[in-house]
């Protein structure tokens, strides 16, 4: 587990740095315990590990690609924990390196599929843009989107993306990819009503047994994985850094079990 605490590329309101402390102090929260929906005990010591947050000396993106491919050469499997959406590029650039044939698999409200936003190609709605053109996932699959407008249309036509759209689920089929998987979470594919803390609330979105239950269908070797844009300024009672701490329970323990 490694925290990412950037948000300088959200468009809309920053607040997503301070994230990752939150998400961990839920997650080892003694309001419930370290057992997973799977039977794994993540409270069993070594189990997994947490590397810290990063901390930024220079360029973002550039300390990003390094801290996780130190990581992915140790053998490990990061799960990082944002931060805005703009760092899963230079997360996958890190991944892309080794792993040539890897399929992504991204819930979101979004398909942050942009070639620019306000003039900004780092933006966190062109992570998927940037990522496909540089070719560093095999297959991107999206599940959940529900703002596809013309332009990034076009774009998921261009590069090939598999999305289904939030009317569309459930897709437990479409997660059994198998090979190699990247599992990219943006808290906003979840319902606003059951995540409220994140800078761009889109009503109608998945229920967090939805997730779960897609979490739990994936097939495959998930390699890595993130959950971002849990934006804690505009939380209510901590109710979203429980769910992101159980989204995270439930990856970890997927990624154990
Ligand atoms: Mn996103
Ligand atoms: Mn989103």
């Amino acid at each position: 587990m490694l925290g990412i605490p950037f948000d300088a590329n959200s468009s809309f309101l920053r607040g997503a740095a301070n994230a990752p402390p939150l998400i961990r102090s839920a997650l080892h929260s003694t309001s419930w315990s370290y057992w997973t929906e799977l039977g794994v005990d993540l409270g069993v010591a070594g189990i997994f590990e947490d590397a810290g947050d990063i901390s930024f000396s220079g360029e973002a993106f550039p300390c990003i690609e390094k801290a996780v491919g130190e990581l992915l050469a140790q053998g490990r499997r990061p799960v990082c924990l944002g931060g805005d959406h703009s760092i899963t590029w230079p997360i996958l650039r890190a991944f892309g390196k080794r792993f040539p044939d890897l399929t992504i698999v991204h819930f979101d409200a979004h398909p942050d599929l942009y070639d620019e936003l306000d003039g900004n190609r780092m933006s966190h709605a062109c992570p998927f843009a940037r990522i496909m053109e540089e070719k560093l996932a095999k297959r991107l699959i999206q599940v959940g989107i529900r703002t596809m407008n013309g332009h990034q249309r076009e774009q998921a036509a261009r590069f090939g993306v598999e999305v289904v759209g939030m009317q569309d689920l459930p897709a437990l089929a479409e997660m059994q990819v198998g090979g190699l998987v990247y599992v990219s979470f943006d808290m906003d594919v979840l319902d606003p009503a059951f995540a409220p803390g994140i800078s761009h609330r889109e009503p109608g979105g998945m229920s967090v047994r939805e997730t779960i239950a897609h979490l739990h269908s994936l097939m495959g070797t998930i390699v890595g994985a993130d959950v971002v844009e849990f934006n804690p300024v505009q939380d209510v009672s901590q109710v979203t850094a429980m769910v992101a701490a159980k989204i995270v329970k439930e990856l970890l323990g997927k990624m154990l079990a």
